[in-house]
């Protein structure tokens, strides 16, 4: 039986609307506008579509979004001092900085200077150690986008396997982390992996994440997955595509996201939910 398909552009226009209302709400009860500052370094092409994206989206949702837009040479010094700006406006409730950064700027060093509670990515490691001791306050957005689709689904989540395929500090980890707190048996791939095509195959609901165009192949997928596809690539044919073969896969699972209109919508939505979360958190005062 052909999968049922898990919109993620259909759900996040349901998330964003809700958003919508809660952030009108606030405003009209004179709290302040929620409001994210994004910060992007040098030019690199997809991350400026991303970038794009997100400052459209927060707008659309009537929330404020503040653009800073550095040269790639710019120095560390200078990102660390515009982030310490940001932590101590009161006006700014978020802050994303895109990656990946220029080679002179260290990741860990920028993601671990914004203050955890404006942290809207969620990978300070305040965050990330919160996810872990199963306490989360601000959470990646991809995985939460993710287990908001699983959810959709409407199965139980406890005691299945989940495989996660990716181990990245953004994607893969945190995923597992959020699968586990719903109590699935939690089996992580990577590069390193034997017999990946195994392991998939006795897997529940796969979790794609590598960054290669359908490298999950649909023979590997158990009869009635649930699969979700991370990935983001531009396929041969220079179409967007996912690391799964979607055709394949189709056929044997239950459910599929596919690419686009699965996982990229839902990754925005969150980024948008974390940072009404981080508004109301801010002022003590939640809406609604
Ligand atoms: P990454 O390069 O940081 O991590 C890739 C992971 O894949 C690594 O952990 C690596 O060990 C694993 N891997 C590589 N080759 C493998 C192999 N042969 N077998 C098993 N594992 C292997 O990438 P990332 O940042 O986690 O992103 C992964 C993909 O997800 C990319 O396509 C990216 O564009 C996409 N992405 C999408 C969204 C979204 O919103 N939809 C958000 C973030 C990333």
């Amino acid at each position: 039986m052909p999968a049922r398909i898990l919109d993620g552009k259909a759900l996040a226009n349901r998330v964003t609307g809700s958003i919508r209302e809660r952030v009108a709400a606030r405003i009209a009860a004179g709290r302040g506008v929620p409001t994210l500052a994004v910060v992007l370094v040098g030019e690199h092409p997809a991350s400026q579509v991303y970038v794009r994206n997100k400052r459209r989206t927060t707008e659309t949702v009537g929330m404020g979004s503040r653009a800073f837009d550095l040269p790639a040479d710019v120095a560390e010094r200078e990102v660390l001092d515009l982030i310490d700006r940001l932590n101590g406006d009161p006006a700014v409730h978020g802050i994303l900085v895109q990656l990946p950064l220029p080679p002179q700027i260290e990741p860990e060093r920028v993601i671990e200077a914004i203050d955890p509670a404006k942290d809207v990515d969620g990978f300070h490691p305040y965050n990330v150690g919160r996810l872990v001791l199963r306490m989360p306050l601000l959470r990646p957005c991809t995985p939460l986008g993710c287990m908001k689709l699983l959810a959709e689904t409407g199965e139980p989540l406890a005691g299945k396997h989940a495989v996660v395929i990716g181990q990245s500090n953004i994607v893969g980890r945190p995923m597992a982390l959020e699968l586990l707190m719903e109590r699935c048996t939690v089996t992580i791939c990577h590069s390193a992996t034997r017999d990946l095509p195994g392991l998939v195959r006795g897997a529940d609901i796969v979790v794609a994440a590598i960054g290669k165009p359908a490298f999950v192949r649909g023979d590997w997928i158990r009869e009635g997955a649930i699969v979700i596809d991370v990935g983001i690539n531009r396929g041969a044919d220079g179409k967007l595509c996912g690391d799964v073969d979607f055709a394949g896969a189709a056929e044997r699972a239950a459910w599929i996201t596919p690419v686009p209109g699965g996982v990229g919508p839902m990754t925005i939505a969150m980024l948008l939910s974390n940072t009404l979360q981080a508004a109301e958190a801010i002022d003590g005062r939640p809406s609604g």
